[in-house]
């Protein structure tokens, strides 16, 4: 899954500031321009997207900045495409997973545009995939009731692959948010961009563990990361002792007994910040590499560490 880069906010007063060398190509065409200025030319990247901003001299124009780009398309939108019309594709008589492709230049840019049949026909616009190679998807067939392996053109499975990435950071947003309903949308604005910068964080804090050979099922789910975040947010570099004069509710005990039950998260044992040693009842040492009983505790992370001449389990559980 890929993260965020950049997003606008419609106001409709977008267009009104222009870039000298930006061509008009229309609202739909001029957000992706506008998103795509900090980006590198000429050493060929590749932008998805769907076909409610693919437009012919879009492609074209990012095309001529070095910029490569596959979309699904509306097939009236090429006009003179000599692709078959949706009816005839759609009869029976084709099989589902033909395809059919046409590919032309203009000015040095080749394109190739590629319409697919599925369950319905889907058409695609690209300046670096075409249709070859091919390879085979399953699909489910209703009429004979099972699995069945259809043709599907590389521009698919390519446009299938990077466009995931969108509908996964969507459905990430629709099932984690802040609950806050705020009326004021400046606050809505803010809370979701809160959540878009929590799901980034997520992306690059697996990518990262992936990258260190972490194993997948040890990482944090996206859930856990999030309470993990809100816990160090409003834990770290403070002391867990209530303030001075005041005293502690049924509530404040209730909390800090809670916390007691699961070792605190990394970014609190190791931040530095009020760990006191206490004094009381005996209980095993939670530095992993001892087998120990200690009397002493730490106030903050509520855990058992030994102190004495031999060992010094205190010290070594707040550094590693
Ligand atoms: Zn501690
Ligand atoms: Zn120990």
């Amino acid at each position: 899954m890929r993260y965020a880069h950049k997003f606008e906010i419609y106001s409709g007063q977008e267009n009104l500031e222009k870039v000298p060398g930006e061509p008009d190509l229309g609202a739909t065409g001029n957000v992706v321009v506008r998103l795509l200025r900090g980006v590198p030319r000429m050493i060929n990247h590749i932008i998805y997207f769907d076909n409610f901003y693919t437009s012919l001299p879009l492609v074209y124009f990012l095309a001529k900045q070095g910029i490569h780009t596959v979309g699904t398309v509306q097939q009236n939108k090429i006009p003179n495409n000599k692709l078959p019309d949706r009816k005839t594709f759609m009869k029976k008589s084709v099989p589902r997973g033909s395809y059919e492709e046409k590919v032309s230049t203009l000015d040095g840019v080749d394109m190739s545009c590629v319409a697919w049949k599925d369950n319905k026909v889907v058409t695609l616009l690209s300046t670096y995939a075409g249709a070859l190679p091919v390879t085979e998807v399953s699909r489910y067939d209703k009429a004979k009731k099972e699995t069945i392996g259809i043709t599907c053109p590389f521009i698919v499975q390519e446009y299938n692959k990077h466009m995931g990435g969108v509908d996964l950071m969507d459905s990430f947003l629709g099932r984690n948010y802040i609950t806050i309903r705020s009326k004021k949308w400046y606050l809505r604005i803010f809370f979701h961009l809160l959540d878009l910068a929590v799901i980034n964080a997520w992306v690059i804090y697996r990518k990262n563990a992936m990258e260190r050979n972490h194993h997948k099922k040890n990482l944090l789910t996206m859930s856990q990361f999030r309470n993990e975040l809100a816990f160090v947010l409003c834990n770290k570099g403070t002391s867990k002792e209530t303030k001075r004069g005041r005293l502690s509710t049924l509530e404040d005990e209730l909390q800090s007994k809670r916390k007691k039950a699961s070792p605190p998260p990394k970014d609190i044992r190791t931040d530095g910040a009020e760990h006191w040693p206490t004094v009381g009842g005996s209980l095993r040492c939670k530095y992993p590499k001892c087998k120990g009983y200690s009397t002493i505790s730490c106030s903050k992370c509520g855990v058992n560490l030994c102190l004495n001449k031999n060992n010094n389990c205190f010290v070594n559980y707040h550094k590693e």
